[in-house]
């Protein structure tokens, strides 16, 4: 439904493996002063001075990551190199190079390959990130994508999970939950789609909640407005899995516990809207939907005035003595227990 059904298919046979590579990187231009030598060689050459060297990688496999049914090829490229970069950023890092390995079957034509590297190379370049090497081989049956970014940053300015403390408060960038619902809005689409081909569909009220979960950006900016702002968080994740095990993560690699307060949650108006409609709880979106790829950190009180007039960012809580537990505080101001999946009552309900 949302993918152009490719006219031409030209099988990669035609083109063989060193043909295919050429035809995807030919057309990179190096734009990192740590880029000494990108694709074309056995190796990659990178040259960082008086720096951290940050690695992160990522493994997406068709069927349990990305649908292609909904997914169209340009924004899984896009949305794999963002799940990457996020991690950087979640390290208060800027990210610089990539390298993407694909394994193929030859389901895909090479006009399907060329749109996955469309995203990819349009993410590079957005994000000023060099592409500099890569693998590519077969596969039986579907598509897998494993990217590696590597960032740099100041031995001084990197940031881990484990560095919050007691009475950090604890702040998120943007909303969160709009790209679970995003993916609940294309499923049902699909549906509609398999019952119906001609039925077309409908997307006018959901365009951000489908906007990110197809087209999340990861949160470049926010390192750099820290830096600005002269705030070095004492901890800091990204949003992957959802607000409740991000927070878990920093307060079980810190040993700390948190107060996280329910009505404090930012939540853009399709999400509240859209879980009015479908009968779900906003709260538990944010906490467990996940691939929001928004940073979450904690900071120091004192820093409180440099950051609170920021639109892009949000206290929702604050960190506490480990034996005080993780809860979140809830409107009606109970409070129930933190876990991986939302929080403890909502598991009862089920
Ligand atoms: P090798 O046999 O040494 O693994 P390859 O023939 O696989 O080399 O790769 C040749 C060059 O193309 C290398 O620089 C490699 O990093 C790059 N490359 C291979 N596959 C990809 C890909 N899918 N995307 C980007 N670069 C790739
Ligand atoms: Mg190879």
């Amino acid at each position: 439904m949302l993918d152009d059904k490719n006219k031409q298919r030209t099988s990669l046979s035609e083109l063989g493996e060193f043909g295919l590579i050429h035809h995807l990187t030919d057309q990179i231009k190096l734009t990192n002063k740590s880029t000494i030598k990108g694709v074309g060689d056995d190796a990659a050459v990178l040259e960082f001075k008086n720096k951290q060297v940050l690695v992160t990688t990522d493994l997406l496999v068709e069927g349990i990551h990305f649908d292609l049914a909904y997914m169209p090829l340009k924004h899984l490229g896009y949305k794999a190199v963002m799940v990457n970069l996020s991690d950087v950023y979640a390290m208060n890092g800027t990210a610089t190079q990539i390298t993407v390995s694909i394994a193929l079957s030859n389901r895909f034509p090479l006009e399907a390959i060329e749109e996955l590297y469309a995203g990819i190379h349009l993410a590079c370049k957005n994000y000023k990130v060099d592409l500099v090497g890569g693998d590519t081989t077969s596969s039986t049956k579907g598509l897998l994508i494993c990217i590696t970014a590597i960032g740099v940053a100041d031995k001084k300015d990197v940031v881990y999970r484990k560095g919050a403390r007691p009475n950090d408060l604890l702040v998120v960038t943007g909303d969160l939950g709009a790209s679970y619902l995003g993916m609940q809005v294309l499923e049902r689409e699909k549906q509609v789609f398999q019952a119906n081909p001609n039925a077309q569909p409908d997307l006018d009220n959901y365009t951000y909640l489908v906007e990110r979960q197809l087209k999340p950006e990861a949160r470049k900016d926010i390192p750099v407005l820290l830096k600005e702002l002269g705030v070095k968080p004492t901890s800091m994740i990204d949003i992957s899995d959802g607000l409740s095990s991000e927070i878990i993560h920093i307060c079980q690699q810190s040993k700390v516990g948190c107060s996280l307060f329910e009505d404090k949650i930012p939540l853009d108006p399709q999400v509240i809207s859209t879980c009015e409609e479908f009968k779900i709880d906003s709260t538990m979106v944010a906490l467990s939907g996940g691939e929001d790829y928004e940073l979450l950190f904690t900071i120091d009180t004192d820093d409180y005035p440099k950051i609170k007039a920021n639109p892009s960012l949000t206290v929702i809580g604050h960190m506490t003595d480990q034996q005080e537990g993780m809860h979140l505080i809830t409107r009606g101001n109970q409070k129930v227990e933190l876990t991986a999946q939302g929080w403890n009552s909502f598991l009862k309900n089920k």
